[in-house]
């Protein structure tokens, strides 16, 4: 965990993490959303670091950027190349477990952006909030949607501080935001933030 401490207080928001669902089977809505920031990603000049996977919101995402001549990050753990459609026209990395995919992902971006997703995502941004919570990094974190998506997580997060588990300030980790030119701003603007 000292490495993590090192990594933090990014001087620039050089890269973002994106984490987001990996089915297909999905609403076009949130295929266009994860598009869209993939272009304003690359439009800025910040690098997308993400799964490593060509299909779903991650695949919509790191196509969008890779097409705007953004610079891409992927990280695949080797059992699931066939499954999650390992993306190869950007810059990818093939690793040996989840573990070490998540750490990866984590070491290498400044910020996070939460898309709608499922299990996995919603495993991932809870893994980061942690490791915030324990006062490993003060990477933030924004949750985007266009359709309220993400209100019952914040709703659950609000009844958190309510019943005294997490301090106020704890908000400061994570804002909740409806375009992707917000939830970039937001980062920017929060990136050296969290006093725990
Ligand atoms: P999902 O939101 O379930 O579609 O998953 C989104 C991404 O999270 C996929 O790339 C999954 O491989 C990944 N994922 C699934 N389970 C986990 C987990 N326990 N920890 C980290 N990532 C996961």
């Amino acid at each position: 965990m000292d490495d993590i401490r090192k990594s933090l207080s990014p001087a620039r928001l050089g890269s973002i993490c994106v984490y987001c669902g990996a089915s297909s089977a999905v609403n076009e809505k949130y295929i266009r959303l994860a598009e869209a920031l993939g272009r304003e990603l690359a439009g800025r000049g910040i690098r997308l670091v993400y799964g490593g996977g060509g299909v779903g919101l991650m695949g919509a995402c790191a196509m969008a950027a890779h097409e705007r001549g953004g610079e891409v990050l992927g990280i695949m753990p080797r059992f699931l190349l066939q499954k999650e459609r390992i993306y190869t026209d950007v810059e990818h990395r093939i690793v040996d477990d989840m573990h070490t995919r998540k750490m990866m992902m984590f070491e290498e971006a400044d910020a996070f952006i939460v898309l709608p997703g499922g299990i996995g995502t919603l495993e991932e941004a809870v893994e980061i909030l942690s490791w915030a919570r324990l006062g490993l990094h003060a990477k933030p974190m924004a949750f985007l949607d266009e359709d309220g998506f993400w209100e019952p997580f914040f709703e659950l997060i609000e009844k958190i501080i309510a019943g005294g588990f997490i301090p106020e300030e704890f908000r400061g980790t994570m804002v909740h935001c409806t375009t992707s030119a917000d939830a970039i701003t937001a980062l920017e603007d929060r990136r050296v933030v969290i006093d725990l």
